[in-house]
């Protein structure tokens, strides 16, 4: 097991009163030193220019670098300082990433900013560079294919954008549908190459452990099975958590360690525990801080004691909305 931070993740500020703000990392940071598990945390540099080029147009990074100051989007404001703690959250994914490979151990990145709505030549909803598509071009070096699982409350339309034609890297999000980016929908299963291989699944509003179970079950394990990722990839929000003030699903803290202990089990059935988790949105602090710490104290297998526990979605509200999506992988996946 091991964490990747840098202090500058600290120094990214949005505008006054806005939800992605530093209080959310330094929750993390405090909740993973009371319970023992801030440990073996590495330090990273920025990204490689040469592999954020992979992703993003030189136009678009050059765009970021020379900003200045002020609104990228209503949602997403850029300091003179953006640029280059940008770089270091792409490059902490990078090192997270690597090592996870190395080690054939999950690797938690703790970045700030978050990455999954950013495309390659746009940024947007918080987000600057790609974080989890840089780090998966950097797998990509050493392994054909790379699944990128992400459980964020919002659709990753960036990384569905970046990888929508092609199939060496699987996307999978599970998103609530019908809020930002708007993006998402069920049948958008990618294009040429591609086709089948970005899996968009929306949920209700309320869907939370039970449907996420279902979704796991139904989708989750039958695709990777079968798709076979040298490496993969989490983006991990904490958003989809029922105290989230953002939106609307429901997954409990242990609903959240649930679904951590099954990627894992996947990692390892599948690329011999090669999984690199990366930190999108979450804005409760305190749930956000209680999903990431279960989360790093599963790769320990360990568990932690969870506050946010209520039981949400005994009856999988959502269950229609995963068999929805079932039925358009049908073509191409053994769902
Ligand atoms: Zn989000």
């Amino acid at each position: 097991m091991a964490l990747v931070h840098h202090p500058g993740y600290h120094e990214h500020r949005q505008t006054i009163g806005h939800p992605e703000r530093p209080e959310r990392l330094a929750a993390i940071v405090e909740r993973l030193r009371l319970e023992g598990l801030w440990k073996d945390v590495l330090t990273p540099e920025p990204v490689d220019p040469g592999l954020l080029e992979k992703v993003h147009t030189a136009a678009y990074i050059d765009s970021v670098r020379n900003f200045g100051e002020g609104y990228m989007d209503p949602d997403t404001y850029v300091r003179p300082e953006t640029y280059r703690i940008a770089l270091l959250a792409a490059g902490g994914t990078v090192l997270a990433a690597r090592r996870a490979m190395e080690t054939k151990r999950p690797v938690f990145a703790l970045v700030r900013p978050p990455g999954h709505h950013a495309g390659s030549y746009h940024g947007g909803g918080f987000c600057y560079f790609n974080n989890a598509a840089v780090a998966a071009e950097a797998l990509l070096e050493k392994v054909g294919r790379v699944a990128i699982v992400d459980i964020d409350l919002h659709h990753g339309n960036g990384t569905s954008d970046i990888f929508h034609s092609r199939r060496d890297v699987l996307y999978i999000s599970t998103h609530q549908g019908g809020i930002y980016p708007g993006t998402g929908a069920v049948d958008d299963l990618g294009e040429g190459e591609g086709l089948g291989f970005n899996i968009p699944v929306p949920l209700p509003a309320g869907s939370g452990d039970a449907t996420f179970g279902l979704f796991s079950e139904r989708i989750l394990h039958p695709v990777l099975e079968r798709y076979r990722p040298g490496a993969m990839l989490v983006s991990f929000g904490g958003d989809a958590h029922y105290m989230d003030p953002l939106g609307g699903l429901s997954l409990t803290s242990p609903g959240y360690v649930s679904l951590t202990e099954e990627l894992l089990g996947l990692a390892r059935k599948l690329c011999g525990g090669a999984v690199c988790f990366t930190l999108e949105g979450g804005y409760h602090a305190g749930a956000l801080a209680e999903v990431v710490a279960g989360a790093v104290a599963v790769f320990e297998g360990k568990r932690i004691s969870c506050e946010h526990d209520r039981s949400a979605d005994e009856q999988g509200v959502g269950s229609f909305a995963v068999e929805a999506a079932v039925r358009r992988l049908k073509k191409h996946w053994p769902v």
